[in-house]
């Protein structure tokens, strides 16, 4: 998509990545696997966990106006979320195994060295990523709505309408699929440096706990306002677990306005 500035004698498509990681040795693959599940399941944990603790357990009462799940979650609705949240970790490992797979062969954009593009680039790969993302998943969203055969799986994300922290990874296997494999496909076609694509999946994790986090941090001022005429928050992600007809978005509100499905 850009023209590096500094090109050494190999191409960074064409790049041949050293690795010692041996995928055809079972027990590499095997262990690889076992480290991306352990990463990803404690990534979406901790984060989880840290996030209801602050607001809803140490700050609740200053946070009390912004509220928007009045019951406190079940922990029948808790358990069902951390079971599907486990088969999504488990699909999302799998992801990354392809994801090395394809890095190791050379079919991805991915770089290591920093200085083939202008240093500009790297945060702007991470909005262009969030761009696509955004896109895949509306589209992907409203399908999920539309017709029957999908929205048999996407209706296990919708069992929680007064949504936690942890809905937000908890999607049916065919769900955390469909989500996943846009990640290698925007890695084939998308340059990025590891960390460029660590900070997109961070923000991927985060913004998904704030959206299903069942309160809305931000004062209704004009801060608020201004910030969520482009940025999907929590209050616009309730309203889609209590609305399923409206406000499909994931990071950005674009498409539902330009749609008309924002509500
Ligand atoms: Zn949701
Ligand atoms: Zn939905």
């Amino acid at each position: 998509m850009y023209e590096p500035v500094k090109v050494n004698h190999v191409k960074p498509n064409t790049m041949q990545i050293e690795s010692n990681l041996d995928f055809s040795d079972y027990r590499i693959l095997l262990l690889t696997f076992l480290f991306l599940f352990i990463i990803i399941f404690l990534r979406y944990i901790v984060l989880s966990g840290a996030y209801h603790w602050i607001f809803l357990v140490v700050f609740r009462k200053r946070f009390k106006e912004g509220m928007l799940s009045a019951q406190v979650p079940k922990s029948k609705q808790v358990k069902r979320e951390l079971l599907y949240s486990t088969y999504s970790a488990i699909i999302f490992s799998a992801m990354g195994i392809i994801l090395l797979l394809l890095w190791q062969n050379g079919y991805t954009k991915i770089y290591i060295d920093t200085l083939l593009y202008p240093y500009w680039y790297s945060p702007v790969s991470i909005i262009i990523f969030l761009l696509l993302h955004d896109s895949y998943y509306y589209w992907l969203h409203r399908g999920m709505h539309t017709f029957k055969w999908m929205r048999r799986f996407h209706m296990e994300h919708h069992k929680s309408v007064d949504t936690t922290v942890f809905t937000s990874f908890s999607f049916h296997p065919v769900e955390s699929f469909l989500q996943a494999l846009v990640i290698p496909i925007i890695l084939v076609i998308l340059p990025m440096n590891p960390i460029a694509i660590l900070v997109a999946l961070l923000v991927m994790t985060v913004s998904a706990i704030v959206n299903h986090a069942g309160v809305e941090i931000l004062p209704r001022n004009g801060t608020y306002r201004k910030l969520h005429r482009f940025l999907i928050g929590a209050t616009h992600h309730d309203i889609h677990h209590k609305n399923s007809r409206r406000n499909f978005g994931l990071y950005f509100t674009f498409w539902d306005r330009f749609m008309k499905t924002e509500l």
